[in-house]
């Protein structure tokens, strides 16, 4: 079986190259159940700054109140685990999630007659003072644990704040939720931070994880004895890089005393301020990401309850079939632990372009294992939730679940027949 990490198709310009191919059993479960945690929440946004200090926080936090005060349901996470600051921000760092058997309960942040959930690495560490010194794979597995072993529930946004710069942790997001609606990307007006702005949307277009805009704060500053604007820096530097770049600009935020004041004392700026210049510029810039709660989101696939798990393989002459396109039947075998359930075999529909990821998610089935696929065709799979393993040998079908369960499969590259 391949290593861990390697991708799905050796194609560099395929867009399932960033999925990891789930090795084992229990791996394969593992996404399923992160998958079934994530289809439960509408969208998901990642906010990413370039530098350190240029208020990605304040946004995120005051951003996550601003959709929850338009009554949407909200989820805010805070991946920044060398600095996490959304705990002291909404002056909650004294809360614990509470654990479960088998998950974690966030904290629930009550306010106004809602509740907002929000978990961060600061809830658990015993110290806020204490530093955290992790690897990469070590950040990825707590990332992945509070995508999937926390209670989100039914949500219509899960903001997250990621650390800033490109660093494991937007990168762990991003391979870690298919379905990630994009990224706001949080700058100062200055040259320094807009530089790094322009990394942060190379790194974005690199991972096909679109830019859903870009935000200037500490634009020009609110006098604090008679709230009027006065320019400081130059302002403008961030709406000029989005448009060098075409990302779209979602507005300004002033630098605002008050902002500084209400995030030392742990109190979100946009509900206790509500009626400033400031408030409504914080309004202003939710406006787009709001507008998304209207779209719809994809109905969530039957057959996928407790751990059965339906394994598809295309068939020609009884054995695996090399070309998927080609085949003459799928056997559909059903897995329930590590053991083979049963094998049923059946006849694919005409085909015809994007007929048989419609077909096979009608059956109820979770996983391909194939010789060969085009990565188009893998694309289409994924967005049924469908896992493709590719590069498999032309054994019989119940050979090649067993070797699979065993963790003993060899897959070869990819033969990408398009
Ligand atoms: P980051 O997450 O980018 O490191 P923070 O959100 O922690 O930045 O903000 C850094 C500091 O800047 C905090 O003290 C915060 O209160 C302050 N700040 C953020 N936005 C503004 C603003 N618009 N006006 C004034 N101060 C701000």
């Amino acid at each position: 079986m391949k290593k861990k990490g390697d991708s799905i198709c050796s194609n560099n310009h395929c867009p399932t190259k960033n999925s990891a191919v789930p090795e084992t059993m229990d791996e394969f479960l593992e996404q399923q159940a992160l998958r079934e945690r994530m289809s439960k929440i509408r969208h998901k946004i990642l906010v990413m700054s370039g530098k350190g200090g240029v208020g990605k926080s304040t946004i995120a936090v005051n951003m996550a109140i601003s959709l929850a005060l338009s009554n949407a349901k909200v989820g805010l996470l805070d991946i920044d685990i060398h600095g996490p600051s959304i705990p002291r921000l909404l002056g909650i760092e004294a809360y614990k999630p509470s654990p479960t058997s088998v998950s974690l309960e966030p904290v629930r942040y009550a306010f106004a007659h809602r509740v907002m959930k929000v978990m961060s690495i600061g809830f658990l560490l015993p110290n806020r003072d204490d530093a955290v010194i992790w690897r990469g794979p070590m950040k990825m597995g707590v990332i992945k644990q509070f995508l999937k072993d926390v209670e989100w529930g039914d949500l219509d946004f899960l903001v997250i704040d990621s650390p800033p710069g490109t660093g494991d942790e937007p990168l762990s997001i991003c391979q870690l939720i298919e379905g990630l609606d994009g990224a706001i990307i949080v700058t100062t007006p200055q040259e320094l931070s807009l530089l790094d702005v322009r990394k942060s949307i190379k790194f974005c277009r690199q991972l096909k994880l679109p830019v859903l805009g870009v935000i200037e704060n500490m634009s020009g500053m609110v006098c604090p004895k008679c709230g009027e604007e006065i320019d400081i820096f130059t302002t403008g530097g961030g709406k000029k890089m989005a448009s060098e770049m075409s990302v779209p600009f979602l507005g300004s935020i002033p630098f605002d005393p008050f902002v500084v004041k209400t995030g030392d004392d742990g109190k979100p700026f946009i509900y206790h301020y509500s009626n400033t210049e400031t408030s409504k510029a914080f309004q202003e810039i939710i406006e787009p990401i709001l507008a998304l709660k209207d779209e719809s989101v994809p109905v969530e696939k039957p057959g996928k309850e407790g751990n059965m798990v339906k394994i598809a393989l295309p068939i020609a002459d009884g054995r695996l079939c090399m070309h998927f396109g080609h085949c003459e039947r799928f056997a559909i075998i059903e897995v329930e632990g590590e053991k083979i359930m049963g094998t049923n075999y059946l006849n694919p529909p005409p085909h015809e372009p994007g007929v048989l990821p419609k077909w096979l998610n009608e059956q109820g089935v979770n996983m391909i294992i194939a010789g060969g696929m085009g990565h188009r065709a893998q694309e289409f799979f994924q967005q049924y939730g469908i896992t493709v393993v590719v590069g498999a040998p032309a054994l019989e079908p119940e050979e090649i679940v067993k070797q699979y369960l065993a963790g003993t499969l060899v897959t070869s590259e990819n033969i990408c027949d398009h």
